[in-house]
Formats: structure tokens, sequence, C-alpha cells
């Protein structure tokens, strides 16, 4: 039996998209041998892998969502360059005595490729998202630009300097090539569909868009409070700006003045804000830290998202239309590629720091809640996500690479 080990990124968005294609592997009878963070044990093990922890202290949920928030790319770069100083030597530890058939990483886990350099064992990239090219920011404003670059060019020497200890260390032979992130491999799947992804020379016969691969059945239940709100009659809307932008108060203050009298029901999932601190919501709106996303959608009108790859897509699955308010650009580009199908309305406000005005949030959301077209939009851009054939042709394209 021929073994893949798994070396992950610990945040749910990286970890959600990878795990259907494990369980897909395993079920074809390959070992997988998963490493990622102790939060993400039980879905891991769910999955049909082993799960193996990064040591504590090396990389962390809090630890990215925190360089996420900094609003530098290369704030994330550099904490990935500095765990790659222990996660390396740790994962070459681990697998000396017993190499695997391929390490697949995650796009951002460079210690994955690495390692897998290092034991000249096949690499397997998992993108999370699609090759960002020249001609997709060009839809940046000069003030997206400023706000974008200022804190990403403070942080250039600390990442030049984190790059050049890794390579001293290590050798450039092993290291990725540039740009460095997000990382491909012999092999690189995207679990989005193509449409997503601009024309690009980069493209070859190594990549492979599979759609969205979303696992089978259904997210984990909803607490009893939950279900009864959402078996309430009338439309639902859903907020949430996923787990690693924290959105502040602010916004979501702004959610509860532009939708606290709709005629609809609204949760409000806040990710890194207490929702305690942000005092009483209006009647019909229910706020928590986090709610099983996928099964939510299943009762949700329109959905208010910052565009995360999974929320976009998971929302597209159940036909639900967007608001999309995107934190970076990566968001601004997918919000603007789901507008481009008719099937959501971007708010950009949050790109250059200002704040989503109230009214312009009530008429995305009355405009999605209202106007059929959206849905219908919704509902076509959702029945294509399958086309790519999803964890298994995934599976398939990892075993070919692996019978290679
Ligand atoms: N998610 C969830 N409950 C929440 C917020 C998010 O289950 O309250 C899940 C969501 O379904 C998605 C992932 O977390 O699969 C977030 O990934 P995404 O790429 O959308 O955004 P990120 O959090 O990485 O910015």
């Amino acid at each position: 039996m021929s073994r893949v080990v798994m070396a992950g990124m610990p945040a749910w968005g990286h970890v959600n998209p990878s795990l259907p294609i494990m369980r897909e592997l395993t079920r074809r009878g390959v070992e997988v041998t998963y490493y990622t963070g102790e939060e993400f044990r039980a879905p891991v093990e769910r999955a049909g892998c082993e799960f193996r922890a990064y040591p504590p202290g090396t990389i962390s949920v809090a630890g990215i969502a925190e360089a996420t928030q900094s609003g530098s790319t290369l704030r994330v770069v550099t904490r990935v360059l500095r765990a790659t100083e222990s996660l390396l030597p740790f994962l070459r530890d681990e697998l000396a005595g017993d190499p695997p058939a391929a390490i697949a990483f995650d796009s951002n886990a460079i210690w994955g490729r690495m390692a897998a350099a290092s034991l000249g064992v096949p690499m397997i990239s998992l993108m999370t998202t699609f090759l960002v090219g020249g001609k997709d920011l060009s839809c940046l404003t000069a003030r997206e630009w400023a706000c974008f670059l200022g804190p990403t060019i403070r942080d250039l020497p600390r990442t030049v300097a984190a790059k050049q200890r890794v390579v001293r260390r290590f050798g450039k032979r092993i290291y990725p090539p540039s740009p460095t992130l997000p990382m491909r491999g012999d092999v690189t799947i995207f679990p989005i569909p193509r449409w997503l992804q601009g024309d690009d020379p980069r493209i070859d016969a190594s990549c492979h868009y599979v759609g969205p691969t979303f696992p089978e059945g259904g997210d984990s239940a909803p607490d009893a409070e939950l279900a009864a709100f959402l078996d309430e009659p009338g439309p639902l809307v859903l907020v949430s700006l996923g787990t690693l932008h924290a959105g502040s108060g602010a916004f979501f203050h702004a959610c509860f003045e532009a939708l606290g009298d709709l005629p609809a029901r609204v949760l409000i999932a806040t990710g890194g804000v207490d929702p305690a601190g942000l005092g009483r919501p209006p009647a019909g709106t229910l706020v928590r830290a986090s709610v099983p996303q996928r099964e939510v959608l299943r009762h949700a009108s329109a959905f208010v998202t910052h565009g995360g790859m999974n929320s976009a897509l998971e929302g597209l699955a159940r036909g639900v239309p967007l608001v999309v308010v995107p934190q970076q650009a990566e968001q601004l580009i997918i919000g603007r590629k789901v507008a481009g199908r008719g099937a959501g309305t971007v708010l950009r406000h949050a790109m250059s720091r200002r704040p989503v005005p109230a009214g312009e949030l009530r008429t995305a959301v009355e405009r999605a809640l209202t106007d059929p077209s959206l849905r219908v939009a919704a509902k076509e851009a959702g029945a294509s996500l399958g086309e790519g054939g999803g964890a298994v042709a995934a599976a398939e394209a990892i075993q070919n690479r692996l019978g290679a």
C-alpha cells in the first residue's frame, strides 16, 4: 500500500477543501498521514487519515489570523518562513526512516514542498485559490493599491531576511522557485471551477481545476437554539467574514443598522470578534462566533461574505446570491467574477480601509433577496461547480503521479 504525507496549513479555509481529497485517497487504499495543527485532529481522523500534530509554537490558526489581519501579505509569508525553520527538520526527522511515496502540501506550506524536494519524492500541491496574474490586479484603485502596499512594503526587509535564513540553512536547491507563494508541485490541484481562473500562461498539464471538494453529507448539526432559528419562516441572511479576517465591531454594527428591520432573519457569524462585545442585536438577528456554515447556507436567501474561496463556492453551491465585502485583493477578484456572472454584488470599501455604508449594504442585500435574476445566476454558477470532477478527479490525478 502506498503512503502519502500531507503537510497542511492550520487554517479552516485550507484544511476543509483538502479533506475530501484525502478521504478519496484513503478510499482507494492509499495510506495518508496528515500533519497540521492539533485543533484539526477530529476532522482529519474523520477523513480516514492518520493525524500528526505540528509541534506547539511552530504555526497556529491564531498566528495565521494575526498575520492576515495585519493587511500585509508578506506577514503571512514571513510567518511561514519562520515556521519552515523548525517544521522542515521536524518533517525530515519524522520521514527519514520511512519516506512516503509522495508529499502533498498546502500551497503555502513551504516546509512540505522542501521536505519533498529534499527526499526526492513527488510533490503534490493543493492550492486553495487561483493563480493571480497582473491583469487580475488591474482592478485595484490607487487608494486600494496604497492600502495594500503600505503594510506590505514595511514588512519586506523582515521577509527577505527570513527567506535568506531558510536558503542559507537548507540550501537553494530545495527552496521553491520564485515567486515563492503559492507554490506549485509536479501535480497541482485547484479545488475551484476553471471559470474562476483567468487565462494565465503558467497553466499547463500539471494543473487540475477539479472544482470545489465539499465533504459528503452535511456539516456539523446546529445546536437547538440555532436549529429553531433556522426553522423559522421567511428569508434568512447569513453574514460571515470567514475565520481569518476578524472584521470589526463597526462592520457588524453596520449590519445591525442596515439589516435589522429587513423582513428577514439575520444570522451573523463574527469569527474573531466576541459576540458579547457587540451589545444587544436587533430583534430577528442572532449573533454567534461561528456557525456550521454549509448547513446554514441550505436555509439562506442571501450571503454577506468576505468572498473567501470556500465561502463563495459554498454559497453558490447552495444557489445563494452573494454580497461580497472583500478584505483582500484575492477576495475582490473572486467577488468581481461572481458579480460578472450576475450572482452577486461587491462592496469594496474595506479594500481601502473605509467603513461599509449601512445604506449600500442594505440595498445590496435587498436586491439579493428580491431580484430573481441573482438567484437564477447563483444557481447556474452552483450547477457548474461539479464539472471538474471534485475530489475523485483530484485523487485520480494524484494516483496517476504516484504510478508514473
Ligand atoms: N466556516 C464555518 N463557520 C463559520 C465561518 C466559516 O464553518 O462561522 C467555514 C466555511 O464554511 C469555510 C471556511 O470556514 O469552509 C472558511 O474558508 P474561506 O476560504 O471562506 O475563508 P477564510 O476563513 O480562509 O478567510
